[in-house]
């Protein structure tokens, strides 16, 4: 197999869903060391890339046909595809499967002292999220009109700040939310990790490889489970 036809696999670099997306393709039976800093690490074994990247660039590099395959949070990915579809963009991808790990969702918080009657308590309030077409899509649903105010960090000091009246932020536990005087109040998005394909040609070969990956992917998860 000629090196253009490696298949290459896009992993976030450092964060919440680096270690498990390592240990699924190493389960795989992928043989690759991760001890350097590199952004792109070789399988030993197997005609594979890792490329280690930012998770926020991940559906992009996927969109664009620059990767073969991705691991990426739906609520990346989500937020990813409505971005592109807003500014008349294409965002194509194929969703191979929802994987058993980044679980999280994406709620609404308020100050705990704050009196919420539903989501129509926020109607003309400025809500702090990294999310906003996430948080738009919602809205709109339920007819509520909000100002937002975009952060890509820090969204839970937000209210504290006096920069938002309500955050729109990713929770697992709440315990941070807790530690910011913010009480959950509606979730919006319910997100885990999966495995996502580009669209387009692509050659036998690799395409039999990520059938063969696909096999085992279902072998390890049924395993776990
Ligand atoms: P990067 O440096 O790659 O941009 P990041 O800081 O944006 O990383 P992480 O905090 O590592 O991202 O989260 C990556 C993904 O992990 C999230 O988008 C989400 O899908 C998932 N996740 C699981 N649990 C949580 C949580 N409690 N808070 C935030 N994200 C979570
Ligand atoms: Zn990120």
């Amino acid at each position: 197999m000629s090196y253009k036809s490696r298949l290459r696999i896009a992993i976030q670099k450092s964060g919440r869903l680096s270690q498990e997306s390592q240990s699924l393709l190493k389960q795989c039976g992928m043989k690759i060391n991760l001890s350097e800093q590199r952004l792109i690490a070789y399988a030993e074994n197997m005609p594979i890339d890792l490329l280690r990247v930012r998770d926020d660039d991940i559906p992009g590099l996927v969109f664009d046909g620059v990767v073969d395959l991705g691991i990426i949070g739906e609520n990346v990915l989500e937020e990813a595809e409505l971005s592109r579809i807003a500014a008349n963009e294409v965002a194509k991808y194929k969703m191979l499967r929802r994987l058993d790990f980044g679980d999280c969702r994406l709620s609404l918080a308020v100050p705990t002292d704050s009196d919420y009657q539903g989501v129509s308590s926020l109607n003309e309030m400025r809500i702090a999220t990294s999310y906003p077409h996430l948080l738009k899509r919602f809205m709109t649903q339920h007819g509520i009109n909000f100002k937002s105010c975009l952060l890509n960090g820090s969204v839970e000091v937000a209210t504290r700040a006096g920069l938002a009246d309500a955050i729109c932020d990713l929770v697992s536990t709440g315990t941070t939310l807790e530690a910011n005087g913010l009480r959950e109040v509606d979730v919006i998005y319910r997100s885990k990790a999966c495995l996502i394909q580009r669209v387009g040609e692509i050659d036998t070969e690799k395409q039999a490889l990520i059938e063969r990956l696909m096999v085992r992917i279902q072998g390890v998860t049924q395993a776990r489970e």
